[in-house]
């Protein structure tokens, strides 16, 4: 299964990723991890995506096609998820030649949520599981330190949401012309939008 995964930032994609991977076995491919990963090891794209990311704009197209070439080439699986990728409709475009996908999921959540759950995000160091941090004070899988992202901050989120509705969005008729678009309603808890999720692989992913 090729799925990739779309919705604005905060819509839940990286917690759906985590888990569905507990029941598919699929590469969780996070374009946003990729370049954490980078900045944390100071690679020159880390320190180039940095520019891009702490303004809440987008890395260019040039760079991030690149880079998931690389990972679909090296993947160990034969399925995977896409978290974060396309963000354009040229990034849509390259993917379309360079790999067949079979579904996209769309997490359709509004801004006012989206700017709610951002600025109560925290990330554990560890693990990576994202959670509240309202409601917890340390990771509630494995107890590890939760740390806030840079971009997660009032300023940067409005102009990452704002990126989103201009050039993310236009995937959702790119995707809905070619019947590979199934919306998931992204409100509620992760476990209820994944049973969302879970109906719409078994109806049309079988
Ligand atoms: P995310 O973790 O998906 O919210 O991504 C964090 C940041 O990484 C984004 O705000 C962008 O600056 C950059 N980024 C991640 N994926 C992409 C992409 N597909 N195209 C361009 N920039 C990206």
């Amino acid at each position: 299964m090729r799925l990739v995964l779309l919705g604005a930032p905060g819509a839940g994609k990286g917690t759906q990723a985590a888990l569905l991977k507990s029941e598919h076995k699929l590469a969780h491919i996070s374009t946003g991890d990729i370049f954490r990963h980078n900045l944390k090891n100071n690679t020159p794209l880390g320190i180039e995506a940095k520019k891009y990311m702490d303004a809440g704009q987008l890395v260019p197209d040039e760079l991030v096609n690149n880079m998931v070439a690389d990972t679909l080439k090296n993947l160990e699986v034969d399925g995977f998820m896409l978290d974060g990728f396309p963000r354009t409709i040229e990034q849509a475009k390259f993917l379309d030649g360079i790999t067949k996908i079979d579904g996209v999921i769309l997490f359709a959540v509004s801004d006012e949520e989206i700017i709610k759950r951002l600025t109560s995000r925290g990330v554990c160091r560890d693990c990576g599981q994202v959670t509240n941090i309202n409601e917890h004070k340390k990771c509630p899988s494995c107890n590890g330190e939760l740390y806030i992202r840079d971009d997660d901050n009032e300023v940067t989120i409005k102009s990452r949401l704002k990126v989103f509705h201009e050039q993310t969005e236009p995937l959702i008729a790119f995707y809905k012309d070619k019947g590979l678009l199934f919306e998931v309603e992204a409100a509620g808890t992760p476990d209820e939008i994944f049973s969302r999720v879970q109906k719409v692989l078994r109806n049309d992913k079988d």
